[in-house]
Parts: structure tokens; sequence; C-alpha cells
């Protein structure tokens, strides 16, 4: 791992980054029309790209990047437009991809819940239980037999609610999650699917980082940086501030990819797919550092945001002011979170099926298969495609 993450000194300049790659080898044809210059549209643009074929990428959004685009603001301050990403994985192939890029900055992500007086670890762990319950548990099997004491069994296990209070039981449950979960998703847990409290297991040990992931890491010089330099080829065509809508009929001889939304490709047939969305409040402080780890959550329902993020913890960025964001969850605006319940799923099922029987679109990424995926799931998922685009490829030439 040591040998990959290849370290220098970090150093930002205070200017924004270069702007991104123009439309000046724009083309009458293409091969490829992709909607959506993040990670799924990025990475399939730069796949075929090295494989001769001529790529028209274009995204609605005056920036590439998608939602991991990060930016200097006016104070210079490296931040991310859409919320704290932060690059973990186990794939070493899909480090190995994205290292082609970018050189990384080693990262560990910490967060802390507020929780009365105190700021105790999540995922819940052993400093955790020995702050909140005020216990000296001194190893794993101590924390083990206390959290199994603690834990409400319950059959079957259904919603995010019976996934936590099994585990962990109805004290730590109500102080983690319920109130967390209620900002989050507007929605009581028992309301939701138990898939979206997988991310925030309990441990028994007192390792306090949110991920475990083999490589935990950071682009070097910002997300950004690293999407210009995917997409630097001579056969692709980058275009900004673009529609699909009002481009779709001007490339009848290009194969689509799609990683918008899959119920806007439909003209909302049978209906809006749901999304929880997200807004940010920016704050410039004049101090070197407010918060001790990355990410502060607010579990409680009397404070309105669920997080404060501070970015420099993330970016390592040297400087003399810092930047933090509060986050508020909401109903309206930019298609964040797909909601994970059993009726929204039937709905994207019906556009699921219209999609397969549609060949001259393929759908990829996150809004385009409606579900919650990390980063290095969608770079995965939009090398697979590649691979099995090249595989038809050469068949059909074969043929
Ligand atoms: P996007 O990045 O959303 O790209 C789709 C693009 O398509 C957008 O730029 C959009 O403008 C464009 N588009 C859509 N429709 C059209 C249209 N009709 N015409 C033109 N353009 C269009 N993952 C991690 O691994 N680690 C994290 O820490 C992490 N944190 C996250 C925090 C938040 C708040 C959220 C919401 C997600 C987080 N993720 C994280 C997930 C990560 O954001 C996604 O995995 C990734 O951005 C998905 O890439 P994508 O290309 O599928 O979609």
């Amino acid at each position: 791992e040591e040998a990959i993450i290849r370290r220098s000194a970090f150093t930002h300049s205070l200017t924004q980054f270069p702007s991104p790659p123009s439309s000046a080898r724009s083309r009458s044809s293409y091969d490829y029309l992709i909607v959506g210059a993040g990670f799924a549209g990025s990475v399939l643009a730069e796949r075929l790209a090295a494989d001769g074929r001529h790529v028209l990428l274009c995204d609605r959004r005056p920036h590439i990047g998608g939602n991991a685009y990060d930016f200097h603001n006016e104070d210079g301050i490296l931040v991310h437009r859409y919320g704290p990403h932060i690059f973990h994985t186990n794939s070493q192939e899909i480090f190995d991809y994205l290292s082609q890029f970018t050189d990384w900055r080693p990262y560990q992500h910490r967060v802390l819940a507020d929780i009365g007086d105190h700021r105790l670890p999540v995922p819940i762990n052993r400093t955790t239980l020995n702050g909140f319950y005020g216990l000296n548990l001194k190893d794993e099997a101590e924390a083990a037999l206390f959290l199994a004491a603690r834990a409400e069994p319950c059959d079957p296990i259904e919603t995010a609610k019976d996934a936590v209070v099994s585990q962990v039981g109805g004290d730590l449950y109500r102080a983690f999650f319920q109130g967390y979960t209620r900002k989050q998703w507007g929605l009581d847990p028992s309301q939701l699917d138990r898939s979206v409290t997988s991310r925030v297991p309990a441990r028994v040990s007192d390792d306090d980082r949110y991920f475990l992931d083999t490589y935990q890491a950071m682009p070097l010089h910002g997300y950004t940086r690293m999407f210009e330099k995917m997409l630097d080829h001579e056969y692709i065509t980058v275009s900004l501030g673009t529609e699909f809508a009002d481009i779709r009929r001007d490339h009848p001889e290009a194969h689509t990819i799609f990683t918008g939304p899959i119920d806007e490709y439909f003209d909302y047939r049978f209906g809006r797919l749901p999304y929880r969305s997200l807004e940010f409040r920016h704050e410039t402080h004049d101090a070197r550092r407010l918060l001790p780890v990355g990410v502060i959550n607010y579990p409680s329902e009397t404070v309105p945001y669920t997080r404060i993020t501070e970015y420099k913890h993330l970016t390592g960025q040297i400087h003399p002011k810092t930047t933090i964001s509060y986050e508020f969850a909401g109903g309206e605006g930019e298609p964040y979170y797909p909601i994970p319940r059993p009726d929204n799923q039937a709905l994207y099922k019906q556009y699921e099926a219209v999609a397969r029987r549609s060949s001259d679109v393929t759908f990829v990424g996150r809004l385009a298969t409606y579900k919650y995926y990390n980063m290095d799931q969608v770079v995965g998922q939009a090398l697979a495609t590649y691979r099995k685009m090249s595989k038809a490829h050469a068949s059909t030439i074969a043929a």
C-alpha cells in the first residue's frame, strides 16, 4: 500500500484550478454521448477514448466531477460542494485505476457524535460505551458481553430500528440513531429498510476509524484535479452547462450512456422516484482548526443540522483559516439519496424493465440505478460496464 500511495508535500496555491477541458475538440459525429461527468460518466469516457472511440461528455452543471466536485472557495480553502467525500475501497484494481490520475494523501476518517456533554466515537465502539454509560470496560470480551446484555433481539429484522435495537439496545438507539435518522430521512427508523443502518455497525474494539477498508486516501490535489486528468484526452469533448434534452437529437449516430436519474430519462412515465436532498451552510473562520476530527454528528432533534464537517482534516491543507459546513437534510432540491423503501424499489424496477428493452442507451451510476453507491462502487460499476461493452463490440466486429 505504501508503494502505491506516493506521499509528497501538500501545498495549495490560492488560485482556482485551471478551467475544465473545453469543447475545442468538438466534431460533428461521436461514437458515444455520455450524460453526466461524475465518476460513472468520466470513467467510461476515459476508457472508451483510450480504446479510440470519440466521446461527447455533457453535464448540466458548470463543472466536471459530479457530486465529488471540489473547489477553492474565496478564502482559498479546498471544499466539497456537495458534502464531504472520503475515498475508501478494498479493491486494488479500483485504487490502481484511479492512481493513474492522481497521487494520494493517506487519510483515516474519524467521526464523533455530540451527545449531551460528551463527544463520543461513531460507529459505537468500546470508548463510546465507556463514555456513554460511565463504565470501564477493559477489553473486547467485556465490551461484547455488555453489548450482548443491552441488545434486544427481534425476529424478523425488517426495519432500520430493528437492525439497531437488536444489536445495541434501546438506549444507544435513542441517543445515537433515532433523532439522526429522523432528521436525515424525514422518517422514523421504524419506517425505513434495514439496509439504511448497514453502514453504521457497532464494534467492541476501541478502533475509532469510520472506515476499515484497505485503501483510505484523498486525491492529493482534490477530486476535480483528478477528473481533469481523467478527461484530458483528444477523443473526449466536454460540454458543460449542457442539458441532455437539448442535445439528445443532435447525435443519432452515438450510443447514449446515461448517468442521470433514470425516471427523468423516461419522462417520469411511471411517476417520480423520491430522493432525499441536502443543503450546506459554509462558514470560514479565522482559526487554523475548529474541530478535533473531520466530522461531528448531531443526533439530537433539537439541533437542526445533522453534521458539521471541517474540510482541512480531509484535505490536509495548510492555511491560516478554516472552512466548516453545516449539513441540513430536506425533501426538496438536488437528488442526493434514494429513499430505501420497498415501494420506491418497486417503482425503480418498472423503469429498469424498460431500460433493459432500450438498446440505444446504457444506464450507469447512482442516479441511473437508483441506489446509494460509494465512489469506488461506481468506479467498479463503470469499469464492468466498459468491459461488457468492449466484449459486445468485439463480437459485433467478429460477426
Ligand atoms: P454524480 O456524481 O451524481 O454524477 C451525475 C452527473 O450527471 C451530475 O453531475 C449531474 O449534473 C449530471 N446529470 C444528470 N442528469 C443530467 C441531464 N439530464 N443532463 C446533463 N447532465 C445530467 N462516496 C464515497 O465513496 N465516500 C464518501 O465519503 C461519500 N460521501 C457522500 C456524501 C454525500 C452527501 C453524498 C450524497 C454522496 C456521497 N458519496 C460518497 C457517494 C458519491 O457521491 C457517489 O458514489 C458518486 O458521486 C456517484 O457518481 P455518479 O457519476 O454515479 O453520479
